[in-house]
């Protein structure tokens, strides 16, 4: 089941003015959710993973509001099974219990994914102007900027190929239209620029705040 996880197209994840990372790791967050609470029910594997790494509280609130409530009822009724078999033995190890970290498996899912795609993003970027010019118009958030930078660095394939720069300079150009129009955007309150038009700052703020938090920066429609 797990090797049909990651299998979105990165041209698909190209769209003007959104980050692809943020679109690919959305989308595959939503299905791994659902893979864990159908193969969570339905196969002793799956629910062995999820019982080994748990969830994480953002995740088990996404599982919640995301599925059916049987289904979550039945899988947190294991995972708390799970706790108490982990508590009780650590009551019976009188000195110096051994704590296990946190730990999440849609987290280190996630982490993987976002492995896959930015090795077949960067690898692309390398080949084809096409996607690189597309890969430019998208852009990425600084969020996933860092994350890219950081696997960039931990990679030694993709070093000394001007990668960085390049992904680098498609950011400041985003950047410094965002912070135009954001200007603009805080000027408009002002009452003597009112009737002004917008120069299409209307939704500044958006576009602020997801390129600065990526994914959890999507706050909805326009708002002037
Ligand atoms: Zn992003
Ligand atoms: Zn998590």
């Amino acid at each position: 089941m797990k090797q049909n996880i990651y299998t979105i197209p990165l041209t698909e994840a190209l769209r003007e003015g959104e980050c692809p990372f943020c679109y690919l790791l959305e989308r595959t967050e939503r299905d791994l959710i659902r893979l864990y609470l159908e193969g969570g029910l339905m196969e002793p594997d799956w629910r062995g993973r999820l019982l080994e790494f748990g969830l994480c509280g953002d995740h088990l609130k996404k599982m919640y509001h995301q599925s059916h409530r049987l289904g979550t009822a039945i899988l947190v009724q294991s995972l708390l099974d799970q706790a108490g078999r982990h508590i009780s033995g650590l009551q019976q190890q009188r000195k110096h219990p051994v704590l296990a970290g946190p730990s999440c498996l849609a987290c280190s899912d996630l982490a993987a994914a976002f492995r896959h795609y930015a090795d077949g993003f960067l690898t692309t970027l390398l080949r084809e102007a096409e996607f690189r010019e597309r890969a430019k118009r998208s852009g990425l958030c600084l969020w996933h900027l860092t994350e890219i930078l950081h696997f960039i660095g931990s990679q030694r394939r993709f070093a000394k190929k001007g990668l960085e720069q390049q992904l680098a300079q498609a950011s400041w150009e985003r950047l410094q239209e965002v912070q135009r129009d954001l200007a603009w955007f805080i000027r408009k309150f002002d009452y003597r620029f009112t009737d002004e038009p917008w120069h299409g700052a209307e939704d500044a703020l958006e576009r602020s705040l997801r390129l600065l938090c990526g994914i959890h920066g999507d706050v909805g429609g326009d708002k002037a």
